[in-house]
Formats: C-alpha cells, sequence, structure tokens
C-alpha cells in the first residue's frame, strides 16, 4: 500500500448504452439495454434508466425484456466503441507511461509513475481534469477513483458512479474497508463467498479477523494467503502496462453458429491477420499461437501451439492456427472463434522466421485467395477481406445498426420485421429524429458507417478545442480503423478487449459473476496479467456477446414495441416505437440536451 492515493482507476458509466443514448437522441433518458438480441443472446450494458427495472449486464436479454419491456434493445456496436475507447485510452496514456487497461472501458493509471505529485490535492485536480477532458473529447461521463492501491481505486471508482470522483484518503482505507462485503475483495466471486459464509465470515472485517491459517485451512494456500493479505489492506499488485501483458488474442461471435469447414478456416485466418496487427501495432511479438473454440453449447475449448521463438509475422500466426483449428471437429456448430498470441517479447526476431515465413507464403497466398483476393495484412490498418465476406451474407437490419437513406439521410435500425425495416433518421447532433418505414429491400438504403459522438471530433474539428497535454489522442472519426468492420449482416467483432489479456475480470463490473465459461472471470481485477491468452481476453464472458440469430418477429415486438411501428408507413413523431412506452415518449426535444452522453438521474 502506498503512502499516498496515486492509483487512478477509471470507469466510463454503462460505457456501451451512454454511446448509444449519446449517438441516438431520441434514446437520451430513455432506457437502453446493450447486448446480444436474439434468443440467447445477453445484456452487455443497461442504460442507468432501464437498471432501475432490475436490468444488469450478464443477465439474459430475455429475462430483461420481461422485467423492461419498453426499452430501446440495441445491438453492440463494437466499431464506435473501440474508437471511443482510442480516445480515452490516449486522454490515460498521456498521464502516465503505466496504463492497465482491464476492458474497452476501465483502467488503472499509475499517477505516481507519470510524475504528478503524490499528494491528495495534486491527484484529486489530475482526475477531475480527466473526468472533464473525457466529456469534451468522447461526450460520455467517467468515474474515477483515487487510492494508495488498485482494489481501493476500483471500489472508489464504483462507489462514485455514477459521474463522480471518489479520493480514499491514505490512512482511512481499512477503517473504510472493513465494514464491506468480502465479495468486494478482488478474486472473491459466489462460489468463495459462499464457502466463507458458511464459515460465518461475511466482511472484510471479519475475514480479517478469521486470520490467514483459517483462510487458508478454508480456501487453500494461494488463495487464502491472497485473501489475508487484501482483507488486511495489503495490496501492492502494481499498475502493469499494457506492453507488459502477456498475451493479444482477437475473437469472434457469430449471429450463427458456423458449421461449414471452409468458413471456419477462412475465420481462423482473418482472425489469425487481426491480431498480427494488433501485436504490432503493440510493437510486440510472441512465442505461443493459441486458438479458441466455442461451440453451440458454450463448451469451449483452447488449443495452443509454441514456436521456436518469437514472432509477429502474419503467416506464421495464420499458419499455426490454421493447424490448431484442422484439429479440432466443428461439425456441431461453432458459436466464437479466437486467436492469441502469447509470451511475448519486446523485440522482433523476424530473421528466425525468414524460413517459417517463405514456407508460409504460399499458404498464407491460399488463404488470401479464398478470402476474396485479398493480401495477407501487414501492419495496415484494416483487415481485408472482410468486405468481401459480407457482400455474400444476406444484409441484416439489426436494431441500433447505422443506415443512410439516400433522401433522408442517416439514421439507425430501430426494428425490422415481415419485409420492412423501420428507421429512426437523426445523428448525435440532431434533435430526436423521424421514423420511416422501408420495405427491407429499398435500393436507397444502405448500411451506414458510426458517426462520431462529439462533432470536434471530426477531421479538422479538433483544434477549437482546448486540449490539455493530450497531442497524442486518436480521433474518434471513423477514421482508419475499425470503422468497415460494423457492416450489418456480418459478425459483430465480438471481443476487441484493448487491454490483452491483463485480467479474465477484464469486462470489470459490467460483467458480472457466473456467466462467462472463462476461469476466474470474477469481478474485480485479477492479479496482474492472465497468464493466457485465452482465459485472458479471449475468456471474456458474455458482455461482448454478438446477437444471437435474430427472429425478425421478435426484433419487431421487441425492440419496437409499440403497436406496430413497423407498419405504417412514414413518420411517427408520436409514441416512439423503440423506447418510449406510456409516459415515456419521446416527444421531440425532451431529450435533447447539449452535452451527449450520460444522463444524469
Ligand atoms: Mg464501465
Amino acid at each position: 500500500m502506498r503512502s499516498a492515493p496515486t492509483i487512478l482507476h477509471l470507469d466510463m458509466d454503462a460505457f456501451y448504452a451512454s454511446a448509444e443514448q449519446a449517438a441516438k437522441p431520441s434514446l437520451r433518458g430513455k432506457p437502453v439495454v446493450v447486448g446480444g438480441i436474439g434468443p440467447r443472446g445477453v445484456v452487455a450494458t443497461a442504460s442507468y434508466e432501464a437498471r432501475v427495472f432490475g436490468v444488469r449486464s450478464a443477465m439474459a436479454t430475455a429475462q430483461a425484456r420481461r422485467l423492461c419491456p419498453n426499452a430501446a434493445y440495441l445491438t453492440p456496436r463494437f466499431s464506435l466503441y473501440r474508437d471511443i475507447s482510442e480516445v480515452v485510452m490516449g486522454l490515460l496514456r498521456a498521464l502516465s507511461p503505466l496504463v492497465e487497461p482491464l476492458s474497452l472501458d476501465e483502467a488503472f493509471v499509475d499517477l505516481e509513475a507519470g510524475g504528478v505529485e503524490p499528494t491528495a490535492a495534486a491527484v484529486r485536480a489530475v482526475g477531475e481534469r480527466l473526468r472533464r477532458d473525457i466529456r469534451a473529447a468522447t461526450g460520455l461521463s467517467g468515474s474515477v477513483g483515487l487510492a494508495a492501491s488498485k482494489m481501493l481505486a476500483k471500489i472508489a471508482s464504483e462507489d462514485a458512479k455514477p459521474d463522480g470522483l471518489l479520493l480514499i484518503e491514505a490512512g482511512t482505507e481499512l477503517e473504510m474497508l472493513r465494514p464491506m462485503s468480502v465479495r468486494v475483495i478482488p478474486g472473491v466471486g459466489p462460489a468463495t463467498a459462499e464457502t466463507l459464509r458458511r464459515a460465518g465470515i461475511n466482511t472484510v472485517a471479519e475475514t480479517a479477523e478469521a486470520g490467514e491459517a483459517e483462510l487458508v485451512r478454508l480456501l487453500g494456500k494461494a488463495h487464502g494467503s491472497g485473501l489475508y493479505a487484501l482483507a488486511t489492506g495489503h495490496d501492492d499488485r502494481p499498475v502493469v502496462a499494457e506492453r507488459d501483458a502477456k498475451s493479444v488474442s482477437v475473437e469472434d461471435t457469430f449471429e450463427e453458429d458456423l458449421t461449414d469447414r471452409t468458413r471456419v478456416q477462412l475465420e481462423i485466418a482473418r482472425l489469425a491477420d487481426r491480431c498480427v496487427q494488433r501485436l504490432r501495432a503493440a510493437g510486440r511479438s510472441g512465442r505461443t499461437v493459441v486458438i479458441k473454440v466455442r461451440s453451440y453449447d458454450f463448451s469451449t475449448l483452447t488449443r495452443s501451439e509454441t514456436l521456436r521463438g518469437p514472432t509477429d509475422d502474419p503467416a506464421v500466426v495464420r499458419e499455426a492456427a490454421a493447424r490448431l483449428i484442422d484439429g479440432v471437429d466443428t461439425t456441431t456448430g461453432v458459436r466464437l472463434l479466437g486467436v492469441g498470441v502469447s509470451g511475448l517479447a519486446d523485440y522482433t526476431q523476424e530473421d528466425l522466421f525468414a524460413q517459417a515465413a517463405s514456407e508460409a507464403s504460399a499458404a498464407a497466398a491460399a488463404a488470401a485467395d479464398a478470402a476474396g483476393g485479398a493480401e495477407p495484412a501487414r501492419g495496415s490498418g484494416e483487415e481485408p477481406g472482410e468486405d468481401a465476406g459480407a457482400v455474400e451474407r444476406p444484409r441484416r437490419w439489426l436494431p441500433g445498426l447505422d443506415v443512410h437513406h439516400a433522401e433522408y439521410g442517416a439514421g439507425w435500425v430501430q426494428g425490422s420485421g415481415v419485409g420492412r425495416v423501420t428507421v429512426r433518421f437523426e445523428t448525435p447532433w440532431s434533435e430526436p429524429g423521424r421514423v420511416r418505414t422501408f420495405a427491407v429491400g429499398d435500393p436507397d438504403l444502405e448500411p451506414g458507417e458510426p458517426l462520431p459522438l462529439v462533432r470536434a471530433a471530426l477531421p479538422g474539428g479538433d483544434a477549437a478545442r482546448p486540449a490539455p497535454a493530450q497531442a497524442t489522442v486518436p480521433g474518434p472519426g471513423p477514421s482508419e480503423s475499425t470503422a468497415p468492420e460494423d457492416v450489418p449482416g456480418t459478425p459483430d467483432p465480438a471481443s476487441p478487449e484493448p487491454g490483452p489479456a491483463t485480467n479474465a475480470a477484464a469486462a470489470g463490473p459490467e460483467s458480472g459473476p457466473g456467466l462467462g465459461p472463462g476461469p476466474g472471470a470474477e469481478p474485480g481485477p485479477g492479479p496482474a496479467a492472465d497468464s493466457g491468452v485465452v482465459s485472458g481476453a479471449l475468456a471474456d464472458p458474455a458482455p461482448e456477446e454478438a446477437p444471437g440469430s435474430v427472429a425478425d418477429p421478435g426484433s419487431l415486438s421487441g425492440s419496437a414495441p409499440g403497436p406496430g411501428p413497423a407498419v405504417g408507413r412514414g413518420a411517427d413523431p408520436g409514441p416512439g416505437p423503440v423506447p418510449g412506452g406510456p409516459g415515456n415518449g419521446p416527444g421531440p426535444a425532451s431529450g435533447s440536451r447539449p452535452v451527449p452522453g450520460m444522463s444524469r438521474r
């Protein structure tokens, strides 16, 4: 434990849902649920308005619909969330070289390593300025916890939510911690808590009083000793910068289970390329290639192969991943695929791999052909082949996705069914917009790109804003990086975790317990970097869930609850099919506010 509260924990408030509310003026102040909207979908994030009804992250979407039938149920737009995340992480990196992302919207920052004076006043000022900068740059709010340890900083940010800052003064930590439930301690999930409860241990104070020997007896040596240390305030876990992470990985969840072998191989090749792009972006290389395969029934397996030395060659990684998938039976249907590289090194020894690379180049060329003539990506921003794949798939008008209409401009899908798609035409900077319904095949209607939430983020608009020490912040615009991925109808890129495998709790508080098959997917920052690619970033539980296959009638009655909004052509400014509900009507302008983002309550 440090002598000053110089560890900062940032957690964006209801991140996905807040981003959607900022993007869609008609949803501000309304219950919004982002997640899988299909029959087996899971809630990724619920807006605070939806939480009032008991909707929680990691809950089955079907249950959420029962609790809050009038919420807007939206499919995630990960490319937008990633863009926002990059901006936020850029602001954090301007504060310190030691930034440890836990998920797209959550990270630890070691302010002491950033040269901030180790006093309560100085760190508080940094935290407040950070919150202002985040709002200015993204239009969204984040909560900040400041404390002398990671555990306490995270507890503090949770306590500060929404849209707040809490600093735990050095010396007061134990007093604050003692009455809290033992569940606040990282690593204590439902099972451990139940074991402790049966032994009469419920609070942090009772945990400390039980003594180390008793905790070891109950939980085993490693867990018992670790728990005792944390319960007595001994948390010296360092903030581990992203570059020190042990692995990099990417994964995709598919709308419909993949059964076609060729398609599975193709997806693995794409994931390998994407993984290498991330590896290279981080200036790293790695020795062990891992694949992850989740079946239709959620059973998950991983396979790994360790190379002779570290590589960042896409052909080498692709080839290893291809060998690994060859050994896996996928005939029953694959729901999720992932590729990771672990055993990371800071340097690349491409020379070691010259041979392997040339051997692999033939295979690479073949895979590229299969991917529609795309070239293997070498350090370029976008993976090729994605579009080629999208063309083959039928266009899906999933609720929440961006569209563009030749006459009416930018909008988003509010619902679809029986051959119709209902679109609300509004932008992050407009008044709440009107709804129009089209035939599904209307040639004037096309998938659109996510728009930046903050106008200044558009190219050329940045200069107007005072930007304290953040020259390196990447613009959130749909610039080079990931935008094209979100063509409706393609499987949503599932887990674009920023903090490569820092720990299995990557999804943080929004992940909730008990869901992921991922081991140790307990809330709370697990001890530093997790060993496995797969159990780390890849093991992300459901929050990143892509929509399950969507029965269109479902999205009609669900996402557009009103009595048949999709029918009846033309404008529908009235009770607003999506979120509305009685007494909740959008009433144009009622929801608009100058700063999009967090709706305060
Ligand atoms: Mg959050």
